[in-house]
């Protein structure tokens, strides 16, 4: 029996425990196709007998959620909401293994994206949901916190759907350097990673109207409180990072009632690779240098590491 090397989570219970596994190959049904690859990008090796449009060594992306379809928000149509919503590789063991059997349905062809640059396409999925929530109208001034690749996508989006001005403000270091060699964003703040009460003080100078839109991509609670504050009258605040549990804020209803101020929450997405794929692939969005280092997954340790250590922009892992 052929085997691989998989990253698992030790136990659902220690979302953060990760475990090498040797495994068997998965086989495919009827409708899959195996994709030998990482983080669900990669080549097609196999086709199952009732899958068409696909030829092996197509280099393609996989979607990676997996939708019950019977819940109740399932059949509501509202997907997102799945009550029993699994992503291969995140809540179940998948993408970071050397080969993934998945319906030929979630695949998608690429062709210009290199396998490094095609692990953006999922973080693009979800920030394609995110302004779809979000709904710009044209001409619409931005603020984003954060310039992970999700802040760097965003900025990209908003600016192809309409927006006038994109400004980033994120802390000081290589993650605010690529979105300015992406040219991600018109004007950029760097704020300081401790203290950045006095970039705020000049950014309510500056923009003394605020924005009609802001996004908070960040995940920190600091930042999140304070993102408010530069929301214009009938403006938008997308809550957009991702927080620990025990993470609170602290808005004025009064300032939400009287500016007419409203409130979005984005998370994850589904059925939004399609339009992702389009973007990347064609060069509209660029993710060029995004992923700044590249681990084998023996080595997942290190990459947990590197994330952390602040000095990198995506990690990406290689079986
Ligand atoms: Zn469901």
């Amino acid at each position: 029996m052929a085997t691989m090397d998989a990253l698992i989570l030790s136990s659902p219970e220690k979302p953060r425990q990760l475990e090498i596994v040797t495994v068997p190959i998965p086989e495919i049904k009827e409708d899959q196709v195996l994709i030998k690859g990482h983080e669900i990008v990669g080549v097609i090796s196999q086709i199952g007998a009732a899958v068409h449009g696909f030829s092996v060594g197509d280099r393609c992306v996989a979607d990676n959620t997996i939708l019950c379809e019977a819940c109740f928000y399932c059949r509501r149509g509202q997907h997102v909401l799945c009550e029993n919503f699994e992503s291969l590789g995140v809540t179940m063991a998948g993408g970071f293994a050397g080969y993934v059997a998945i319906q030929s349905k979630k695949v998608y062809k690429i062709k210009n994206l290199t396998d490094e640059e095609a692990t953006l396409v999922e973080p693009a999925s979800c920030a394609i949901h995110g302004l779809d929530k979000l709904n710009p109208a044209v001409g619409v001034e931005a603020l984003i916190f954060g310039a992970g690749p999700t802040g760097i996508i965003l900025a990209q989006l908003l600016k192809l759907n309409g927006a006038s001005k994109v400004v980033i403000a994120a802390n000081k270091g290589i993650k605010t350097q690529i979105a300015r060699q992406l040219e991600a964003g018109d004007e950029y703040i760097e704020l300081d990673r401790n203290d950045p009460s006095s970039q705020w003080n000049r950014m309510k100078e500056e923009y003394k109207h605020g924005f009609d839109v802001v996004i908070e991509a960040t995940g920190s609670e600091m930042v999140a409180n304070r993102a408010l504050d530069f929301v214009r009258r009938g403006g938008s605040l997308m809550v957009y990072g991702v927080y620990s549990n025990s993470d609170l804020v602290h808005w004025s209803p009064a300032k939400i009632f009287q500016d007419e101020i409203k409130i979005i929450g984005s998370f994850a997405q589904t059925h939004c690779f399609p339009r992702a794929v389009a973007y990347l692939d064609s060069g509209k969005i660029k993710v060029k240098g995004m992923v700044t280092d590249v681990f084998s997954i023996k080595d997942f340790d290190k990459a947990l590491e590197k994330m952390k250590s602040k000095s990198a922009c995506k990690v990406a892992l290689k079986p």
